[in-house]
């Protein structure tokens, strides 16, 4: 995943007219973006993975012996 990939909405009021905050970059957060219409300034972070999709990715095939 690029550091650049880009939000669609303000995330506060949902407004479209994003544009990159240049200079306000963060190693590892990604660049900062500012709304035109409420003039917030945000960062669009990666967290991880939900813990619950790498469990089911990693069992193993459910046997009927299992609820024998
Ligand atoms: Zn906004």
């Amino acid at each position: 995943m690029s550091e650049r990939a880009a939000p669609y909405y303000c995330p506060y009021c949902g407004d479209e007219d994003l544009e990159p905050h240049e200079g306000d970059g963060e190693k590892g957060s990604g660049y900062a973006w500012a709304c035109a219409s409420c003039a917030r300034v945000f960062r669009v972070k990666f967290v991880g993975l939900r813990a619950a999709a790498i469990a089911e990715a990693g069992r193993a095939t459910p046997t009927l012996e299992e609820n024998a």
